[in-house]
């Protein structure tokens, strides 16, 4: 484990929002959620070092469903995604595109679908098989590219689980040509699914943005923001444990820590030994009927939340200067 200084600001001043074990995989393991008092700045410290962090990301970490509803909901995040380049596609034309994290390669291969060419970035084994495109197999600013190259960079749910987003964001400055965009998505930590609910991946996530820090690493690093989406229509961030949050902070004034919040159903249902099933929902039901109830308000929540600017997932549209 290492500890780190603020990636933004270099601040070593900060204040803890929240303390929560790695659920999907490590749960012994308890992680410390800091923000910077300089800057707002979320993220985790200590963390695991750029070696550690691996461990984090064992095989089912990658593995996808092969379904038909998996594809489905893949094509139409991928058309989502087209929508952000569409200004570009209509104006100066599509030209080259540089998706960074692109895991096994369908997000690029789908813009290549749409005329564009395309090259990628993955650390991942993911990435081992493709081969219809370029692919960079190191970390984002260790490329062999240093020029003004491309006229989009992609970043999908990436800057979040990187150990050092400021290189990310000087590195995109560096490829991208003058005008060009760079559209990246991020959790909210402005949220209260990010910051108060124990919803982030700790400690795949290792850092929390707000508009305030976004906007902060692109003026550094000579961008503008043109654009700031937040909503559920790419990835979705579910407001998991309202309920429980709500009854515990507003009604009995007290505080809401990791020990508060309710099983999962699967890590329910792994605890006790059960199959997937309707008597499995049912006991579940009976341990906390707050996750039934809260599970049913969720789509008012999240509509709440995406008027109110404070979904927990945010997508930003921002233009090389
Ligand atoms: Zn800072």
């Amino acid at each position: 484990m290492e500890i780190v200084a603020c990636n933004l600001c270099g601040s070593d001043r900060h204040t803890p929002v929240y303390e929560m074990p790695d659920r999907r995989f490590f749960p012994e393991e308890i992680f410390a959620i800091v923000e910077c008092d300089g800057c707002g700045l979320g993220f985790v410290n200590p963390r695991p070092s750029i070696l550690e962090i691996q461990k984090y990301y064992p095989p089912e970490y990658f593995q996808q469903p092969v379904t038909k509803s998996h594809e489905h909901y893949l094509r139409r995040r991928f058309a989502e995604e087209a929508k952000y380049l569409r200004e570009m596609e209509d104006g100066v034309g599509r030209g080259r595109l540089l998706d960074v994290g692109c895991a096994n390669g369908d997000f690029p291969r789908f813009m290549a679908a749409r005329g564009w060419t395309v090259e990628g970035v993955e650390i991942s084994e993911s990435s081992q098989r493709i081969q219809d495109f370029r692919v960079h197999t190191q970390e984002f600013q260790d490329i062999a590219v240093n020029e003004p190259t491309y006229d989009a960079i992609t970043a999908w749910a990436v800057l979040e689980h990187v150990h050092d987003p400021m290189a990310y964001f000087r590195k995109s400055a560096q490829v991208i040509k003058k005008g060009g965009l760079f559209v990246f998505l991020v959790t909210n930590f402005e949220s209260v699914t990010s910051r108060r609910l124990f919803c982030e991946d700790i400690p795949r996530h290792l850092y929390f943005f707000t508009r305030k820090t976004i906007r902060q690493y692109l003026d550094a690093t000579g961008f503008a923001l043109e654009r700031e989406d937040n909503g559920r229509s790419i990835y979705k961030l579910a407001p998991m444990n309202w309920l429980a949050f709500m009854l515990r902070t507003r009604l009995k004034r007290q505080r809401f820590s990791f020990q508060d919040v309710p099983l999962t159903q699967s890590e329910f249902r792994a605890r006790y030994n059960l199959q997937r099933g309707v008597r499995a929902s049912l006991k579940y039901a009976a341990y906390s009927p707050a996750s039934v109830i809260d599970r049913m308000l969720w789509p008012a929540i999240e509509a709440a939340q995406i008027l109110r600017k404070t979904y927990g997932i945010s997508t930003y549209v921002a233009r090389k200067l």
